[in-house]
C-alpha cells in the first residue's frame, strides 16, 4: 500500500512523497506525482528513508546526557573560536549570539572558508583556504599543535568518535599551513 507523506528534511522543496508500507515497514519511497509543485520526482536523499527509519541504530527513545556538556553555551566562555566552513551568521543563526557574547568578552574569532561570507566579514581573521585544501590545512595545524606541544593529551586519551586513524601529515607540515591559503590572512570587515 502506498501512503502519502512528505519529506522531513529541512529543505525548501518539501517534496510530496509516497511511502510503500508492507506489514508496518516502509520498503520504498518515491515522489508523489499528484503533488502540484514537486510533481513526482525527488532527490536521492529521500530514497534512503526506508533504511534510516528502520535502522537498528536509530535513536527512538529520549536520551539523557551523562557526560560533560559540549553545548554551544560553552562557546560563551571561550577566548578563541574557530568557525570552519560554516556561514553561521546566515545558516546557523541561533549559534551566532553565543559567539557574539564571547567576542564581547574578548574572544577572537577565526573563520576558515574559501568564500568571504557574512560570517567571515565579522571575524578577526578570515583564513581563505583554497577549495579542496581543508584536510591539508587541518593536518598542517595538527602538526604545529604537536610540534609546539599544545595538545591536551589527557583529553585526547579519552575515546572520541572519529579520531581513530587520524595521523599528522609531516609532508603538509613541512610546507606550513600558509601554503594552503588562497589569499594572505584577511582581517575582518569589508567585503560583500
Ligand atoms: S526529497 Fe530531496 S529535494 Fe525533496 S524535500 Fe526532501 S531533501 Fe528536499
Amino acid at each position: 500500500m502506498w501512503e502519502p507523506s512528505v519529506c522531513t528534511k529541512d529543505c525548501p522543496d518539501t517534496c510530496g512523497l509516497l511511502a510503500k508500507v508492507e506489514n508496518g515497514i516502509i520498503t520504498r519511497v518515491k515522489g508523489d506525482p499528484d503533488h502540484p509543485f514537486t510533481q513526482g520526482f525527488i532527490c536521492k536523499k529521500a530514497g534512503f528513508f526506508p533504511g534510516h527509519v528502520h535502522n537498528e541504530n536509530r535513536i527512538i527513545t529520549p536520551i539523557r546526557r551523562t557526560g560533560p556538556s559540549t553545548d554551544i553555551e560553552s562557546a560563551v566562555d571561550s577566548d578563541f573560536i574557530i568557525i570552519w566552513g560554516n556561514n553561521s551568521l546566515t545558516t546557523n543563526v541561533h549559534a551566532w549570539p553565543f559567539y557574539k557574547k564571547a567576542m564581547k568578552k574578548g574572544a577572537r574569532l577565526v573563520v576558515i572558508d574559501p568564500y568571504r561570507t557574512r560570517t567571515a566579514k565579522e571575524a578577526d581573521i578570515h583564513l581563505m583556504a583554497m577549495p579542496g585544501t581543508d584536510a591539508a590545512l587541518a593536518l598542517g595545524m595538527m602538526q604545529i599543535l604537536i610540534e609546539e606541544d599544545l595538545i591536551d593529551l589527557d583529553y585526547l586519551a579519552q575515546p572520541h568518535p572519529g579520531r581513530q586513524g587520524s595521523q599528522p601529515a609531516h609532508q603538509s607540515a613541512a610546507h606550513g599551513p600558509g601554503k594552503y591559503l588562497r589569499l594572505p590572512l584577511q582581517p575582518g570587515g569589508g567585503g560583500t
